[in-house]
């Protein structure tokens, strides 16, 4: 027997998972039902539909993937790419590095723009990438990229894009619920994100989207889907209901509560409104950071994940392990080229509040001092 489950009650303020609110660990523990039971679709269905809201699309398949982000990240790439396509990917840190090798895992000839960690790309990125790569299939890009802390502006992208006759692919795992994020409006043909980081929900399911024009690609794909499991052309069935709900594999029903649950909470906030709140957290968080001397690594910020360098002669690793032990409180260090250097602070969504804010810096503060 092991003992019973107590875990220490932790200040989430890393690159995720964030604080769950606790209507989100109630919805989690209401009765599981099977997953083909009427009532169980009935809330199925609500999810995905506040999917398509979350990230203002109309898309009719619009779901949450059995699985993380990193999950969500293999279905956009594996349904839309065959082995033998060339594809261009945008990497400025870790999750741009991920995408590549997902991509070259697909059997796809790729095509990587690199810019330094810590910086965004310009318009003329994206129009040089696809000029000098004309038979590309798809673009893909991330918006908020955690490694990193840099926000990627992508309202102009989609139609350079398309010009080219490319799909844009986007992964939006820190900033769906925190940045403003249009899938139809910015032109965005497949799209995955995540759970546990600005929608304050437990890790687990990760929301996906594919437009009109990406299910084309799908459809007239010469080769089947490489992953059985992720294959959307399984899988759409069951979740939009065309052609009956047929058995593909046991959704998980309890996480879908609890993401039905976290989405309520983001919209009864309203989208605009939360953007804001994420935006004058952000400001209020850096304020005090660069009080305390510290300064951001990237130009363009995130709201979302603030990125900082650790100050010469400090042990960044003794920080972080002095703040969660003596003060409940969970940082992120650095990832990649950033590994020992930078601190890595998430605002995100249930976490981003004034009363967390104060608490870190007056521990850190202490931290720095001795
Ligand atoms: C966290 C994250 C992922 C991976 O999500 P998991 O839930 O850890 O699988 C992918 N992309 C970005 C930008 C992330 O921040």
């Amino acid at each position: 027997m092991v003992a019973p489950l107590h875990p220490r009650q932790r200040l989430l303020m890393g690159p995720g998972p964030s604080t769950v609110p606790a209507r989100i660990l109630k919805a989690i523990s209401s009765p599981t039902l099977g997953h083909l039971d009427p009532q169980y679709i009935g809330f199925m269905d609500e999810t995905c539909e506040m999917i398509r809201q979350v990230y203002r699309t109309s898309n009719a398949l619009s779901f949450p993937v059995s699985g993380t982000g990193m999950a969500g990240m293999e279905t956009i790439m594996v349904n839309l790419v065959e082995p033998g396509d060339e594809a261009i990917v945008m990497v400025n840190g870790v999750f741009g590095g991920r995408m590549k090798d997902v991509l070259s895992r697909c059997g796809a000839r790729v095509h990587s723009v690199e810019v330094p960690w810590g910086e965004s790309f310009s318009r003329q990125h994206f129009a040089d990438a696809v000029k000098e790569h004309p038979n590309a299939k798809l673009l893909a890009v991330v918006h908020a990229e955690t490694s990193t802390g840099a926000l990627q502006d992508l309202s102009e992208v989609g139609d350079i894009v398309h010009r080219a006759g490319m799909l844009l692919a986007v992964d939006a795992v820190t900033s769906i619920g925190g940045h403003e994020l249009r899938v139809d409006d910015w032109g965005i043909d497949a799209i995955y994100s995540g759970t546990q980081k600005c929608l304050s929900c437990p890790p687990g399911l990760s929301p996906v989207s594919f437009s009109p024009r990406a299910i084309e690609v799908i459809e007239a794909r010469k080769s089947p889907v490489q992953s059985w499991y992720l294959d959307v052309t399984m899988l759409k069935n069951y979740y939009t209901g065309a052609g009956g709900r047929a058995y593909h594999h046991t959704a998980p029903i309890n996480m879908v509560y609890a993401l039905r649950e976290a989405l309520s909470i983001v919209l009864e906030e309203g989208l605009d409104e939360r953007v804001e709140r994420h935006r004058q957290m952000h400001q209020r968080l850096r304020q005090g950071l660069e009080s305390l001397g510290l300064k951001y690594i990237p130009e363009h910020s995130l709201h979302t994940l603030n990125c900082v360098s650790v100050p010469e002669g400090i042990d960044e690793a003794a920080v972080r392990k002095r703040l969660l032990d003596e003060y409940d409180i969970e940082i992120g260090g650095g990832l990649g080229v950033f590994a020992g250097k930078a601190w890595r602070i998430g605002l995100m969504g249930e976490s981003a509040s004034e009363k967390n804010i104060l608490t870190l810096l007056a521990a850190l503060e202490q931290c720095l001092q001795s």
